[in-house]
């Protein structure tokens, strides 16, 4: 009799923790879907906001510069290993863009191609140093 009673409050015990396994299984479900639509809206919200940061650049033009001190304000903002773009050298350092590219391509030793820049998440040419 007392067998009887243990089986069976197994049995519930177990069918108890298979229903709480498969609960376990939606809700993740249902959270991976979650990810998946918040990580669609961020992606979007980071779209949105590299093209404001990109207009915004038209509204307030860069300084004039072209000091001898370019290529040090260039190299300190690519050090540590980060990849940018030209156009975030530019904003990080106050270097006109032409002159980003000028001394990139002729006073700087830096490794160029197409990638990702770690700062506007833009796929375009990016420098790092060599
Ligand atoms: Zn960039």
């Amino acid at each position: 009799m007392a067998t009887a009673i243990l089986r069976s409050g197994g049995r519930a015990h177990v069918r108890a923790r298979i229903d709480r396994s498969q609960q376990l299984c939606r809700e993740t479900h249902r959270r991976l879907l979650e990810n998946a639509a918040l990580r669609v809206d961020f992606q979007a919200l980071i779209d949105q906001v590299s093209g404001l940061r990109r207009r915004s650049r038209h509204l307030a033009p860069f300084p004039i510069h072209g000091g001898s001190d370019d290529a040090g304000l260039i190299t300190s903002a690519l050090a540590g290993g980060v990849t940018l773009c030209a156009d975030c050298i530019a904003r990080r350092t106050r270097v006109r863009l032409g002159r980003v590219t000028l001394v990139t391509g002729m006073m700087l030793r830096v490794h160029s191609g197409v990638g990702v820049c770690e700062a506007c998440l833009n796929g375009r040419k990016v420098y790092r140093l060599a």
